[in-house]
C-alpha cells in the first residue's frame, strides 16, 4: 500500500514543477506516466501551462481554449486552474464580426479570448470583487472589425477595431483591454483625462505590468491632463502611495456623473495637480 508521502513522491516524479495538490480527491485528475506539466505564474499576468508528452512541449496561457493542449493533461490543467482560480469566476459571451474585415478573422479570435479572460478582472479592478459575481450570464460583448482609420473605439457593448491598425501592430492586444474598461465605465458624462487614465492604468498595470514603461514623464511639460499612460502612471502611484482604493473610489465618482476635480476634492480635500506635484517630485 502506498502511503500518502509514497503517492507525494509519485507525483512529484511526473510532475515537473511543484504544484502539489492540497488534497488527494479520488477524482482529481492524474498524469499517465511520462507526461509532465509545468505552471508559471508572474503576478497579473495569465498563468502558463507548458505540457510535455512524449518529449514534446506545448504551451499554452490560461485565456488559450484547453484544446490546444494534449489530451491527456488537458482535465489536469482545468483542474488546477480552477482551483487556483486562474480560470474567470465568470465567463461572459463574446460575438466576433468580421464582415467588413474577412483578414482580421484569426486576431479577432485570439482578441476575443483574451476578452473573455481579462473581462471579470476589468470588473474587479473597477467595482471591486462582489461584482464580478453579479456580471450577468448572458452578457455579450460584441468585438466588431472595420477598415478604418484609427485604432479602436467602445460604444456601449461594442468594441470596434481597425483591421488596418491590427495589421500594422500585430501584438497590441492590449488595445481590447482598453476598450473593455471603457465598456465597464460607460459614464454618462465622460471626462477625457480620467476616463483614459483609467482605460491606460487598466491595460498598463493590471493586464500588461511587464511593458508599462513607456513613458518619460517632463516634470516641466508632462500633465495628468494628457490623459492615457501619464494619468495611469499618477494613478498608479495615488494606489500606491495614497489610497490603494483610489480606482474604485474614482470609478464610482465618475459613474455619479461628478468630474476629477470634484473628486479629489471630496475624497482627499485637496486638488489633482498638488497631488500631481508631489508625484513628480518623487520621479
Ligand atoms: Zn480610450
Amino acid at each position: 500500500m502506498k502511503t500518502t508521502r509514497g503517492k507525494l513522491l509519485a507525483l512529484l516524479a511526473t510532475t515537473a514543477f511543484c504544484v502539489v495538490p492540497s488534497t488527494f480527491a479520488q477524482d482529481a485528475p492524474t498524469l499517465p506516466e511520462g507526461v509532465s506539466v509545468k505552471f508559471e505564474k508572474t503576478e497579473n499576468q495569465p498563468a502558463v501551462a507548458i505540457a510535455t508528452v512524449d518529449g514534446v512541449e506545448t504551451r499554452i496561457e490560461a485565456f488559450e481554449p484547453l484544446d490546444k493542449l494534449p489530451e491527456q493533461v488537458r482535465e489536469y490543467v482545468r483542474a488546477e486552474w480552477t482551483k487556483t482560480g486562474e480560470f474567470p469566476a465568470k465567463t461572459i459571451k463574446v460575438e466576433v464580426d468580421v464582415t467588413d474585415a474577412p483578414e482580421a478573422a484569426e486576431w479577432a479570435e485570439s482578441a476575443k479570448n483574451r476578452l473573455i479572460y481579462w473581462f471579470p478582472k476589468i470588473v474587479e479592478a473597477l467595482d471591486g470583487k462582489d461584482a464580478v459575481a453579479k456580471i450577468p450570464d448572458d452578457y455579450t460583448i460584441r468585438l466588431v472589425f472595420k477598415n478604418m482609420d484609427g485604432v479602436a473605439y467602445a460604444a456601449g457593448r461594442e468594441i470596434t477595431v481597425s483591421s488596418n491598425w491590427i495589421k500594422k501592430s500585430p501584438k497590441d492586444f492590449g488595445l481590447v483591454v482598453h476598450e473593455a474598461t471603457h465598456v465597464v465605465q460607460a459614464y454618462r458624462r465622460g471626462e477625457f483625462w480620467t476616463t483614459e487614465g483609467i482605460a491606460d492604468y487598466v491595460r498598463y498595470y493590471v493586464s500588461e505590468p511587464r511593458s508599462r514603461n513607456h513613458w518619460r514623464i517632463d516634470p516641466e511639460r508632462s500633465s495628468y491632463k494628457q490623459g492615457y499612460g501619464i494619468t495611469a502612471t499618477f494613478f498608479d502611484w495615488m494606489i500606491r502611495e495614497k489610497d490603494p482604493e483610489f480606482l474604485i473610489k474614482l470609478h464610482r465618482a465618475l459613474r455619479a456623473r461628478k468630474n476629477g476635480e470634484k473628486f479629489f476634492a471630496e475624497e482627499y480635500q485637496t486638488t489633482p495637480d498638488a497631488l500631481w506635484k508631489e508625484f513628480v517630485e518623487t520621479l
